[in-house]
C-alpha cells in the first residue's frame, strides 16, 4: 500500500481493503491497489471504476472475505479527509484509510469509519489503527 501511493505520487492512489468483520473491528487481510479511475484531477481525486470494485468483490469473496474499506493517498495534504471524501463515501460501517504523501514518501496513515444510516446523516469518524 505503501508503495503503490509513492509510486502513485503526485498523483493520488486508491484501492480497496479486504478482511473479515467481527462486531465492531475489521481486520484487514489484504490492500488491493486500484487505477485512479479520475483522469480529469488524479492529484486531488480519486475514484475507483465499479466495474473493477466488482471483480475484487467477486475475487474477495471466493477467498471468504469481504470488503471492508478503502485508502487513498493525499499527496502533500495531511492524512485527514476532506468534504469531496465525505460526499464521496458510501460504504456505512468501512474504513476508509488515507495516507499522507509528502515529498513522494509516505508521513502519515489515518484511518476513519464511515458511521450513519443513510447518505444524509453519514459521518467520517476517527477510529483507531492497529498494525500488526
Ligand atoms: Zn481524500
Amino acid at each position: 500500500m505503501h508503495c503503490h501511493a509513492e509510486q502513485a505520487y503526485p498523483q493520488e492512489c486508491c484501492g480497496v481493503l479486504l478482511g473479515l468483520r467481527a462486531g465492531d473491528v475489521r481486520e484487514v487481510r489484504a490492500a488491493i491497489p486500484c487505477t485512479n479511475a479520475r483522469f480529469d484531477s488524479p492529484e486531488t481525486r480519486y475514484s475507483i471504476d465499479p466495474r473493477e470494485l466488482v471483480r475484487i468483490q467477486r475475487d474477495a469473496r471466493e477467498k471468504g472475505l469481504e470488503i471492508v474499506g478503502f485508502f487513498h493517498s493525499h499527496p502533500d495534504h495531511p492524512a485527514r479527509w476532506s468534504p469531496t471524501d465525505l460526499d464521496e463515501a458510501h460504504w456505512i460501517a468501512c474504513s476508509y484509510l488515507i495516507l499522507s504523501v509528502e515529498q513522494g514518501r509516505v508521513a502519515a496513515a489515518s484511518s476513519f469509519v464511515l458511521i450513519g444510516t443513510r447518505e444524509e446523516d453519514k459521518a467520517l469518524v476517527d477510529e483507531a489503527l492497529v498494525v500488526g
